[in-house]
């Protein structure tokens, strides 16, 4: 059950304090289900690093003076540049903003980068949390998603990974073609085994132009249906929390104070501001919210500003509450059915709508809040979309 109730019309405060992500392009090859922005060139890190300083020193106005709460360093595979990159950027970093003193800094990685010194110099260069994407500790998965590691090296860098960093995450992947309930169990209790303190769990989804969906559309594979899926990710629902995790996200569970900040303060609808091609920021100055995303190129971001400078948008009042409603469900921290009411003028519809949900078993309502149950989570979007059809 949530914790705290969560206020969706909270404002920005002075001083409130900032997260800061960083998207690193590059991966040595694509996965069969990949989608992300991503370069599997790797002759333009040098390059990709000298303009990642250049747009950090022009953001210095946005983050001078301001408290640093997190700093999540995604992909791609930010593992595979060499660690020289990623501790002289935070460096620059940390003369630029305040770090605070219990400043997250996670970094995503794939346990084929990890056997060599790499995991003990990125813990010297200040990464205190790791994201693995481990996606499975079975060699048949492993293969069926085209990944490079082994099910050996998943299990071997993630019992290494727990002795070096503060905490550590663990990405599962279920759905994959083939997939059994019991292959799937035996994830989940290969991740309880190692005591990972946080676990990723994801319901692969088929893209238009991966390979993935080509070899589907040839006949060469098939995924387990949606509710094959459906009845994986309840089963990783009553696993993980019958073992001490607490389910925070759709997707995320965590041993108590093992979540991860930065996800959460982008849940939050906190400030952020993101660096490198694609990646997203969200500021504010009052009641003002703009989002702003970095132009999807890496040739473009090579050429700096303007040529990388992507898509701005100032948040409109609808949009404000059509993120609140989606978010705050997400991370289940209870909405607050006033303001759904509020809009429901005729009261015509919102009673009929959270008693369908109710009886369906999606939701509980506690102290006039919406919160979902652990099936509610599969449908939190469409529990989000029906609200906010809502007639304002
Ligand atoms: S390692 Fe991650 S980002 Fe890179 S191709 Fe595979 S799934 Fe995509």
């Amino acid at each position: 059950m949530p914790d705290a109730r969560f206020s969706p019309d909270r404002v920005h405060e002075e001083g409130e304090p900032v997260s800061i992500y960083l998207h690193v392009p590059f991966c040595r090859t694509r996965c069969r289900y990949c989608d992300f922005f991503l370069v599997t060139r790797l002759d333009h890190v040098e390059s990709f690093f000298r303009a990642l300083s250049s747009e950090t020193l022009a953001s210095a106005p946005l983050l001078r003076g301001r408290r640093v709460k997190a700093v999540h360093i995604g992909g791609g595979t930010p593992s595979l540049v060499p660690v020289s990159f990623i501790s002289g950027w935070l460096d620059l970093l940390s003369t630029i903003g305040d770090f605070e003193p219990e400043a997250e800094i996670a970094l995503e990685a794939n346990p084929e980068d990890l056997g060599g010194p790499a995991m003990r110099e990125l813990r010297s260069a200040g990464v205190n949390r790791l994201s693995l994407g481990v996606q499975s500790f079975q060699q048949r998965k492993l293969s069926a998603l085209g990944r490079r590691h082994s099910a050996d090296d998943a299990r071997r860098i993630t019992g290494q990974a727990l002795q070096v960093f503060d905490t550590l995450s663990v990405d599962l992947i279920c759905g994959v073609p083939g997939e059994s309930s019991a292959e799937w169990q035996k994830d989940l209790q290969d991740v309880m085994g190692l005591a990972v303190p946080h676990v990723s769990v994801y319901m692969l989804s088929v893209e238009p132009k991966t390979r993935l969906e080509r070899r589907i559309s040839r006949g060469l594979v098939t995924v387990p249906g949606e509710t094959v899926q459906a009845s994986m990710y309840s089963s990783a629902v009553a696993t993980l929390c019958s073992s001490g995790y607490r389910h925070y996200e759709v997707s995320n569970f965590a041993f108590p104070g093992h979540h991860s900040r930065y996800n959460l303060a982008c849940w939050m609808r906190e400030p952020y501001l993101g660096f490198g091609p694609s990646a997203h920021s969200f500021v504010r100055k009052g009641r003002v919210e703009v989002r702003r995303a970095n132009a999807g190129s890496l040739l473009r971001y090579l050429a700096g500003p303007p040529a990388s400078s992507g898509i701005e948008e100032t948040l409109t009042e609808e949009e404000r509450f059509v993120e609140q409603v989606f978010l705050t469900l997400r991370i289940n921290r209870g909405l607050d059915v006033g303001i759904l009411r509020k809009r429901d003028k005729l009261g015509l519809n919102l009673q009929g709508m959270l008693e369908r949900f109710h009886a369906k078993g999606w939701i509980v309502l506690e102290d006039g809040c919406i919160f979902l149950t652990g099936s509610g989570f599969l449908f939190a979007d469409h529990i989000a979309g029906e609200l906010i059809s809502l007639e304002p």
